[in-house]
């Protein structure tokens, strides 16, 4: 009888333990590598007593780990911060499709996975960062540079600095690029921009700013947000970069500015899925899209999301016209890009 007893209050235990164990963790892969974001993981975790563990790694080291560790991994959510990134992802089988109304209801289906085969949406973007040119205003004027195309024109030999053709915001722009224009005027205008460049492909988006600024770069390509964090900075090197160049949101009179998204899914052999679910949809709630706004300085993926981002609003005028491709499909072209940097020899 005392055996039975015991041994039963030792199997309750266990349950209790192991039930308590999924309500109150979440193991987090996240490529966001902006600091802003603590506060979100912090009032998620007052909010719902779920404790996060959280591994900061980038995108491809990520899915390396992912696929290393298989069915034994612990992660539950994955935060990736591209488009073609996220389509790897979910090719390679590394997502669990999720169905959630809410957030279905927030996000527009042109920013998050098609539906799978179980009506289920491997994964969801959770904010956009437009890709935009910047120039010297000593040299140039808003409407040298007001489409991608341009960035072609033989009149910026030698003045174009961009990052490394295969990275993911780069990979991400040449395939909507290659949506809009068909695959031969896309290879065509790579070999221009190969032709223009001031110098070999180096460095971060923030780099490319800050040659603009120095004079090495007549025109530069970078992510909105790497700009507008420079806008808001109280560093005086900051301030001075931003007073030498202009922004301009291209292709405003054609397809509109190509915007990539950060965004998260389940990942595959997740443990705690309810509160994996629970998190993303924190992500698409108001108050955590007004952080990636204020925060990190990003736009809302959700709809309906008012905020206040004086930077954003200087660079955009208010708003600004995005292309609508879905995004899944320009994750889709990424092999096919790569294999056009490759002939044209844009490193
Ligand atoms: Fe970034």
């Amino acid at each position: 009888m005392t055996f039975k007893k015991t041994f039963l209050g030792l199997t309750c235990t266990l349950l209790a333990m192991t039930t308590w164990a999924q309500d109150k963790t979440l193991n987090i892969y996240s490529a966001r590598h902006y600091p802003t974001d603590e506060v979100m993981y912090s009032d998620f975790t007052k909010a719902t007593g779920i404790k996060i563990n959280r591994v900061d790694a980038d995108d491809a080291g990520i899915l390396a780990r992912l696929k290393a560790e298989g069915a034994a991994s612990p992660a539950d959510v994955i935060l990736l911060v591209d488009a073609a990134r996220l389509w790897r992802a979910e090719v390679d089988g590394l997502f669990l499709p999720i169905k959630s109304s809410k957030l279905e209801e927030a996000i527009p289906a042109n920013l998050r996975a098609k539906a799978a085969d179980n009506g289920g949406t491997a994964w969801f973007g959770l904010s956009t960062r437009a890709r935009v040119i910047v120039y010297d205003k000593l040299k140039y004027s808003k409407t040298d540079v007001d489409s991608y195309e341009k960035l072609a024109d033989a009149k910026f030999k030698g003045s174009l600095c961009i990052r490394s053709g295969s990275h993911p915001y780069n990979l991400s722009l040449f395939g909507a690029m290659t949506e809009h224009l068909g695959p031969a005027k896309t290879e065509v205008w790579l070999k221009g921009l190969v032709d223009n460049m001031a110098r070999s492909p180096k460095g971060g988006d923030t780099d490319q700013i800050k040659g603009v600024a120095s004079g090495e770069c007549g025109v530069a390509v970078t992510n909105s947000y790497y700009l507008a964090r420079m806008m808001r900075s109280s560093n005086p090197a900051d301030k001075a970069v931003t007073e030498k160049i202009g922004v301009v949101f291209p292709n405003q009179s054609s397809w509109g500015t190509h915007v990539n998204v950060a965004g998260g899914a389940v990942a595959r052999h997740a443990k705690n899925t309810d509160n994996a679910v629970k998190f993303l949809e924190y992500l698409a709630s108001p108050a955590a899209q007004n952080h990636f706004a204020n925060g990190n300085n990003e736009w809302p993926a959700a709809k309906g999301v008012s905020f206040d981002n004086p930077a954003l609003k200087a660079m955009t005028g208010g708003s600004f016209k995005s292309e609508l491709i879905p995004i899944s499909a320009v994750g889709m072209n990424q092999i096919k890009v790569q294999q056009m940097l490759d002939r044209v020899g844009f490193k």
